[in-house]
Order: structure tokens, then sequence, then C-alpha cells
């Protein structure tokens, strides 16, 4: 039994070492993908700026024209008075037309100066979210460029362990024994067989009962660690 207990030692070794590496590969992916949805948030924020600095400007340039076309009705107003100077209530009622227009201007000033002070803040604002975007950017190229390195790097340690793991395999195993550790190296991600050091489990850390204990001394079969099921083995006799 020592033997079986040498050769699923020496093949945890490798599994330890592949299952790192698949979860590296795992992490890679998805570490890039959560680095481009946080440009993707951005920018659509930048986008969502952009869009209200239009609308902002669109409404600046209505009123503009709004001014402009009540400055020119002002003119006239202000042109027909002067050649109505004789008639008194005629005059009156120009005076009265041309203090409304002058009232409906300023309005209308006050309230592009305001909204040309949301198109500035607006746009520090987007100008503030670009400068982030672009700095995600540049690190999100360096980022994707290590990724694929770490990528096929792993990717090639990876293979090369399947590779030496086949050889390894070849040893004699039983197949009883090869089944309860490939059942334990998954679901335990990696580590099937735990070290029994002084009746405690150095996988799970929980104390076995002391028959337990003897069995896995004796060596005479694979004996199980009874909270996390790993197959427990003394160090001085592997
Ligand atoms: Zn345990």
């Amino acid at each position: 039994m020592q033997e079986v207990i040498q050769a699923l030692l020496s093949l945890q070794e490798l599994d330890t070492e592949i299952f790192r590496l698949q979860r590296e590969l795992r992490r890679l992916p998805q570490e890039h993908a959560r680095r481009r949805a946080q440009i993707q948030a951005s920018t659509s924020r930048r986008d969502e700026i952009k869009r209200k600095v239009m609308e902002l400007k669109v409404r600046v340039k209505e009123i503009d024209d709004e001014t402009n076309s009540a400055r020119q009705r002002m003119r006239k107003v202000e042109h027909e008075a002067s050649n109505s100077r004789s008639d008194v209530a005629l005059l009156a009622a120009y005076q009265h037309q041309i203090r409304t227009l002058r009232k409906e201007i300023g309005t209308a000033e006050e309230e592009g100066v305001g909204l040309l002070e949301q198109v500035d803040a607006a746009q520090i604002e987007q100008d503030k979210i670009q400068a982030e975007i672009d700095s995600l950017e540049s690190e999100f190229t360096e980022f994707s460029e290590n990724v694929r390195k770490e990528t096929d790097a792993a990717q090639e340690a990876l293979d090369r362990l399947k590779q030496e793991r086949k050889s390894r395999m070849a040893s004699s195993i039983p197949a009883e024994s090869l089944g309860l550790y490939d059942r334990l190296i998954q679901s335990r991600e990696g580590i099937a067989l735990a070290e029994i050091d002084g009746r405690v489990c150095q996988a799970c850390f929980m104390e076995v009962p002391p028959n337990l204990s003897v069995r896995v001394a004796r060596a005479v079969q694979l004996a199980q660690c009874p909270s996390c099921d790993r197959i427990l083995y003394l160090r001085q006799l592997a």
C-alpha cells in the first residue's frame, strides 16, 4: 500500500499544479472581461454627458434665435413708435410692447447664461471621464498583452504536465485506488491526499479517531479522513 500512496503522491504533485493552472486559465479571461466592462461603463457615461451637452447647445441656439427675432421686433416697434409721436395712445401701446419685449429678451438671456454654465460643467465632467477612459484603455492594452502571454505560458505548462501525468499513470496503481483518487482530486480541487500528524488531518485540521490513525499507520489499505474524505498518509511512511 505504501507504493500506491507514493504513486498517488507523485500524481498529486502534478495534479495540484494542473488545478492551479486551470484556475489561472479561468481567472484571466474573467479579469479581462471585468476590465472591459469597466471601460464600457465609463464610455456609456461619457456618451450620456455628450448627448446632454448637445441637447443643451440646441436649446442655447433656440434661445439665441428667439432673442434675435425679439430684438428685431423691438427695433421695428421702436421705429414705428418714433413715427407716431403725435398719437399719444398709439405711442403708449408701442412703449408697452417694447417693455414686454425687453423683459422677454432679458429672461431668455438669463436662461441662456444658465444653460451655458451647465454646458461648461458638463464638458469638464466629460473631459474628466475621457481622461479616465484613456488611462483605462492604455492599461487594458498592456493587460491584454500580459494575459495573452500568461495564458500561452499556462497552457504550455498545462500541456507539459498532462503529458508527464500520462507517463506517471503508467506506474501500477490499482484501478479502485486510482478511481477514488480521481474523484477526490476533482471534488477537492487538486488535493486528494492529506498528511496525518498527531491524529490531525493536515488538510481540514480535524482530529481523526484513534483506530483510524492506527489503520493509516499500518497502511494495509487506503484510509480516508472522516470529515474531508481525503486519503490519509503518514509522512514517515510515505
Ligand atoms: Zn481531513
